[in-house]
């Protein structure tokens, strides 16, 4: 039946419909197998510069939220792929959290993940309630999925996951609607995309259609012009990620967020965001404490591979 309604459409709609499979696809397949000891360390401190990078993010999010009076945090955690940041929310003692993500292999672990979680916790902590959605975020509404039909957020948090929205417009109005319709007056979109305006100017600098160099590689089929969507290219990530995305036209985004009465508070890149926060000794002991980690097992058996949190999180409990 779905070759048939493939077989009706037009080319054009069939490469959106491609395209999400595909993401879905491969996150769904994800695994890092097989790579060589130098790849997966390289891969590792980076994963830990990224985690390090949300967790930041997300405890001053919380933070703020917390002093603006918020009681109950609830929280949506848009493209949550396998629970990543499922610690980060415990550590920051919220409520309740719905994770959402297109591929259904990934939202399963997410649940394992937080199941597993509450079983280990400690009999006085309260772990946050959790609801788990298989859903593509750029086509389908969340709100009509909540179990709780009144539900608001005072977070969204979409980390690495917007810019595969940017595919068409229907797409990316679809993702900031379900980011921004269930938000609290007051509340926040927090995420992290790359950033379109490095991307091309790393190409234009490049004599091909392609730039970086070992551990990650990112190839456009075109360079000169760049259409506001659908501007595509692949990144590609030592064997581990390979997979189409988008450039989001950030002036483009801030102004679709204020159909939902959004407003840009803090727009930052990576390495400023590293330089201010770094600074402050919280935030500079964990990263020493995650950059520390070996990206193999070690003498206690536990292997740092997928979340340096948790890992730091098991060491403490040893
Ligand atoms: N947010 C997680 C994190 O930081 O660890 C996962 C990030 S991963 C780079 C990107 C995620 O976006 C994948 O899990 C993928 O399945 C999800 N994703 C991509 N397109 C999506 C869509 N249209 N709807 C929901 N999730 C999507």
């Amino acid at each position: 039946h779905v070759e048939d309604e493939e077989e009706k459409m037009s080319p054009s709609k069939k490469q959106v419909l491609d395209h999400s499979v595909k993401v879905a696809t491969h996150y769904n397949q994800l695994q890092e197998v097989g790579l060589a000891a130098r790849s997966r360390s390289r891969i590792f401190f980076m994963r830990n510069f990224n985690n390090w990078l949300k967790s930041v993010l997300i405890g001053e999010m919380l933070e703020q939220v917390r002093g603006a009076g918020s009681q109950q945090v609830s929280v949506l955690d848009l493209g949550c792929g396998k629970g990543g940041d499922l610690l980060k929310w415990r550590r920051g003692g919220i409520d309740h959290l719905v994770c959402a993500d297109i591929a259904g292999v990934s939202v399963e672990q997410c649940q394992i993940r937080y199941d597993e979680m509450k079983k280990k916790s400690h009999r006085n902590e309260k772990i946050f309630t959790a609801q788990f959605i298989t859903a593509d975020c750029s086509k389908e509404l969340l709100s009509e999925k909540l179990d709780d039909a009144e539900l608001m957020f005072d977070i969204c948090s979409c980390q690495f996951v917007y810019h595969y929205s940017f595919e068409s417009e229907q797409k990316a109005n679809m993702m900031l609607r379900n980011a921004c319709e269930r938000l609290k007056p007051g509340g926040y979109f927090i995420g992290t995309t790359p950033d379109a305006f490095e991307l091309v100017k790393r190409l234009e600098a490049s004599d091909s259609l392609s730039f970086g160099k070992e551990v990650f590689k990112v190839t456009f089929q075109s360079k000169g012009s760049y259409p506001l969507f659908g501007c595509q290219y692949h990144f590609n990530l030592e064997e581990v990620v390979n997979v189409p995305e988008f450039l989001v036209y950030f002036p483009l985004f801030e102004h679709m967020a204020k159909q939902y009465n959004m407003q840009l508070v803090q727009k930052q890149r990576f390495a400023d965001f590293f330089e201010e926060k770094v600074k402050k000794e919280n935030h500079r002991s964990l990263m020493m404490k995650m950059m520390a980690l070996e990206p193999f097992p070690s003498e206690d058996g536990l292997q740092a591979s997928d979340s340096a949190e948790e890992y730091c999180h098991a060491k403490e409990h040893c």
